[in-house]
């Protein structure tokens, strides 16, 4: 809560899902209330508090910029911001420190970078962690270590020192990770249980080990999906670049550190899937499950 946004219209965060607090949702009529009901978490208006909780402005900011890049390379422009400054963001933020809007955890695919995506132009504005396929594995005990221990390092640094009101996931489509996941762990004709196994003559195998924080995630997907069998590769690929973007906020959400910040309403964890054949982006509903492309205001 800050003064310098007391005239903001006012969101609490509550983590529940009753559906009275669901109801209360359906006569936000802000431009971000679409946005905000994307994600799982129920927001209570508190028309009595006349500022805009840390984690709901940066969602708002965070696709405002996404807006922005919509506007600059699919729409009219009309959205495009013209006050960038780097020189002097860096200069203030090499003086007083870094205080991103969002962590944001995406795949290291060079189509889907989220500077890009959501429009964070100058300096400070997001933290990045990339890795293949967006994988963040769950909490299993402080000081476990595994596959995914620098995404771990990332996130508790940005969620526990940097203090983000929010965490995205953001996936995309056409991810060679994902295609690795579903190659190597279903069982199609095209599939091959050995793929990306360590190759001691090559010095390979560092894919298949970190895939395989996706070989759950994509036997149930295969095993819960209806219609899978009849499932095109590019389907199946779809349905799993989801899944897996899920089952990370999921993750995510496991570690103690997120989860009391969760739980106070002072963070919010959300997932996103980027397409990169045509820059949409859509957000995860948690109530759904489904994904819902985020109104950009551009009609292609
Ligand atoms: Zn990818």
């Amino acid at each position: 809560m800050t003064e310098e946004h007391a005239s903001v219209p006012v969101f609490l965060f509550v983590r529940a899902r009753a559906s009275s607090t669901r109801a209360s949702l359906d006569d936000d009529g802000s431009r971000t209330g679409d946005a905000i009901r994307a994600r799982t978490h129920a927001f209570i208006r508190a028309s009595h508090l006349d500022v805009m909780s840390a984690p709901t402005r940066a969602l708002e900011e965070l696709l405002d910029g996404y807006r922005a890049y919509r506007s600059a390379h699919f729409g009219d422009g009309s959205r495009v911001r013209e006050d960038v400054d780097v020189r002097g963001k860096l200069d203030a933020l090499a003086r007083d420190g870094q205080k991103p809007r969002a962590l944001v955890v995406s795949c290291c695919d060079s189509r889907a970078d989220p500077a890009l995506v959501f429009d964070a132009r100058e300096p400070g504005e997001i933290f990045v962690v990339r890795n293949v396929a967006n994988l963040v594995p769950p909490f299993e005990g402080v000081g476990a270590s595994r596959e995914g221990g620098e995404t771990l390092a990332a996130m508790e640094y940005a969620v526990t020192r940097l203090r983000v009101p929010l965490v995205v996931v953001m996936g995309h489509t056409r991810c060679g990770g994902v295609a690795a996941s579903l190659q190597k762990y279903d069982d199609g004709p095209e599939c091959d249980p050995h793929a990306f196994e360590v190759n001691e003559a090559t010095g390979e195998g560092f894919i298949g080990n970190w895939v395989a924080l996706a070989r759950e995630t994509t036997r149930r997907t295969r095993d819960e999906t209806e219609g899978w069998r009849e499932m095109s590769a590019s389907e199946r690929a779809r349905a799993l670049e989801r899944e897996i973007v899920k089952q990370s906020v999921k993750n995510v959400e496991t570690f103690p550190f997120v989860a009391s910040r969760v739980a106070s309403g002072d963070l919010v964890v959300a997932g996103a899937v980027f397409d990169v054949a045509d820059g949409t982006l859509r957000t995860l509903d948690d109530d759904t499950g489904e994904f819902t492309r985020v109104d950009d205001g551009v009609s292609s």
